[in-house]
């Protein structure tokens, strides 16, 4: 059996699992079959949003068919704080240059969207040919911004979430689902 951190292992703050591994890797799965149909004969450029779009990414271009680049960026618009402020700024730059390239950005939840809309944005005014976005999550009571989704994962209620990529204060990206905190965990983590 492969070694990993199971809701079993820091039950006491856990409230509930919200995804299990075994549906995220389906849905990823079905997306990767969609995505490399839709590039078939092109080489997309897929780029992770560090740190929480990491598992994600890994596990989606594992399930890719068709030859492919990958990068990564980092983008902050939340620091501790539970709520985008709408300003992004860039904390590490991607390493390829985007002009003329079929982006596809993994992320790892599309909250208010701010990060998104920013970031797609971004990327067409640097050139690209095209921009497409894979959400493993989406939180559709929370959009402030619209974000055109191509490919979605789950669509989940309005919790805080943790797993498979996601923090609270930098811990519970390597849990194995999607679950939700108990919410003294993450009051206090966010309160520090
Ligand atoms: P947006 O700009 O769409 O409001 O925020 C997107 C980013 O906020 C995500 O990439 C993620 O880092 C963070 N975020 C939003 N909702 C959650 C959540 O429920 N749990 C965690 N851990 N991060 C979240
Ligand atoms: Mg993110
Ligand atoms: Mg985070």
């Amino acid at each position: 059996m492969i070694m990993c951190m199971r809701i079993a292992d820091i039950q006491e703050n856990i409230d509930h699992e919200l995804i299990s591994h075994d549906e995220i890797m389906a849905k990823i799965e079905e997306v990767a079959v969609q995505a490399s149909k839709d590039y078939e004969g092109r080489v997309p450029l897929v780029i992770a949003v560090l740190k929480g779009a990491v598992n994600t990414l890994t596990a989606f271009t594992q399930a890719m068919s068709c030859p492919l680049e990958m990068d990564f960026m980092s983008i902050s618009s939340y620091g501790k704080s539970m709520s985008s402020t709408g300003t992004i700024t860039i904390r590490q730059d991607l390493s390829a240059d985007v002009k003329g390239r079929d982006v596809l950005i993994v992320e790892d939840i599309v909250d208010s969207g701010y990060t998104l809309n920013w970031l797609v944005q971004e990327l067409k005014d640097r050139g690209a040919a095209s921009v497409e976005i894979f959400a493993l999550l989406e939180k559709p009571a929370r959009h402030v911004v619209d974000v055109d989704v191509k490919y979605k994962g789950f669509e989940i209620p309005d919790e805080f979430v943790v797993g498979f990529g996601l923090d609270c204060d930098e811990q519970y990206r390597n849990l194995d689902c999607i679950a939700v905190l108990k919410p003294e965990v993450y009051e206090g983590a966010l309160t520090q």
